[in-house]
């Protein structure tokens, strides 16, 4: 049987998982991983420098010099692979790269992946011989900047979603005479030392960042619609959303209360960006949702290709793991997808029950409680093992920590609990 050349893109923890699974089937895939660093991690690949590489890329990961995990490890490790024992809950970024580079090592994968291998474009072709649908992948090798047209039977995008800083409009932002920067380029907290800062967004990476700078800065304000349940450290004040920025450094809030400050940190979040893929691959990105996927994973129009790790508010690689077996059984030929109406009335029927429930577009890969469903869907359609329910109780236990408990949540250590 001729085995179904599969393209992953992405080295990250979305593209080793899925590497993972095609590549215990060696007699279906033959698999080829394109990254464009020279080396696996993505996200969990510290970087001190901003801006772009040595290659004139974007400096892809979002990562902080002293970022502790907002999951314990006990939720956050592939259901095949624990994280070492001895390791407390919540670690390092340092150690969760470890973990993918054991990961990749246990499974032997080093072996399928191209470093430095850039890839700049994804068509799809029809197969002259068979009518059958071939993707044309265009590949740059970029210390030489030497391209290769490739083709597959199958596409994998592991693109990773944190790495395009989402900049929202702030009435007179461009005139703000002080420092300006997303949290895609925050590293450390000295850069703000003996500043008063205002932090825009109190998301993940907004609260965490705001507890690290609060102990180097003169004065946090954490701007944001909500009002945070928890305890902020003493110089930290939760503000009303901006409503402009003045050419002196002022900054008025929506409440009509008005700061001067030397600092403003957007903890905006991300946009999804996949610049590579061809108007003909039946795909659209908009307001950070792609359409027409089913199940967050199979392009509907054209489903040999497909995307994992676009879902959000969720325990991240044991969701990749399940959306990887999936993908894995469809393209083995193990399981069938639905006729192309039942996929397109699935993903219409989960966007408008989420905007009936009050979510916005964007929100559509946001899974948060419905991720347990989501899992348990999964499971069955590719034909697996439904994932443990300890994990869903730590994540809830977790969550409710974080939101009450901010400051002292990662102390919290899980390895006791029977899974
Ligand atoms: P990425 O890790 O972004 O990997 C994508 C890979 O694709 C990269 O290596 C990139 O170089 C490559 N690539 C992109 N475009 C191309 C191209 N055109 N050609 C070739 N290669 C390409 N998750 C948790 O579980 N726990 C946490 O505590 C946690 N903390 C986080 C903190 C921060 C600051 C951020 C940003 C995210 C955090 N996450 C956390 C989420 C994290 O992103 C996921 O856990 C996971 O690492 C995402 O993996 P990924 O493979 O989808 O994307």
């Amino acid at each position: 049987m001729k085995r179904l050349r599969v393209c992953v893109i992405g080295g990250g923890a979305a593209g080793l998982a899925a590497a993972r699974h095609l590549t215990s089937q060696l007699n279906a895939f033959d698999v080829s991983v394109f990254e464009q660093a020279s080396c696996i991690g993505g996200t969990w690949v510290y970087n001190e420098n901003t801006g772009r590489d040595e290659h004139g890329l974007p400096i892809h990961s979002s990562m902080y010099r002293n970022l502790r995990t907002n999951l314990p490890k006990e939720v956050m490790a592939f259901p095949d692979f624990p994280f070492p024992s001895e390791w407390p809950s919540f670690l390092t970024h340092q150690q969760v790269l470890q973990y993918l580079q054991s990961y990749t090592s246990h499974f032997g994968l080093y072996r399928y992946i191209h470093f430095n291998s850039f890839v700049q474009s994804i068509r799809p072709i029809v197969n002259q011989g068979t009518s059958t649908s071939l993707w044309e992948v265009i590949v740059v090798d970029t210390p030489y900047k030497k391209t290769s047209v490739l083709l597959f039977e199958a596409v994998i995008v592991c693109n990773g979603r944190y790495s395009v800083p989402f900049i929202p409009e702030i009435h007179g932002l461009e005139h703000f005479p002080g420092l300006v920067m997303h949290s895609h380029d925050y590293r450390h907290s000295k850069i703000f030392q003996q500043m008063n800062v205002v932090i825009v967004g109190a998301g993940n990476s907004g609260q965490d960042i705001c507890l690290e700078i609060a102990d180097s800065s003169n004065f946090v304000y954490l701007s944001h619609k909500r009002c945070l349940p928890c305890k902020l450290p003493d110089n930290v004040k939760e503000c009303k959303p901006i409503a402009s920025v003045a050419s002196d450094g002022g900054v008025q809030f929506e409440d009509g209360t008005k700061v001067k400050v030397d600092a403003i940190l957007l903890c905006t979040g991300y946009e999804i960006k996949i610049p590579f893929l061809d108007d003909n691959c039946g795909i659209q990105v908009r307001n950070n949702r792609v359409i027409h996927l089913y199940k967050h994973i199979f392009a509907v129009m054209n489903p040999t290709l497909s995307f994992i790790g676009l879902c959000f508010h969720v325990c991240p690689f044991p969701l990749f793991s399940l959306q990887a077996q999936f993908v894995t059984a469809v393209l083995s030929g193990v399981k069938t997808l639905p006729f192309e109406e039942e996929m397109l009335a699935d993903e219409e029927r989960e966007f408008q029950e989420k905007l009936c429930s009050g979510f916005q577009e964007k929100y559509a890969h946001s899974l948060g409680e419905r991720q347990w469903t989501y899992n348990r869907a999964i499971a069955h359609l590719a034909g697996i093992k439904t994932p443990s329910t300890v994990c869903k109780a730590l994540y809830d236990h977790v969550i409710w920590r974080r939101t009450n408990f901010l400051m002292d949540y990662k102390n919290d250590d899980f390895r006791q609990i029977k899974r």
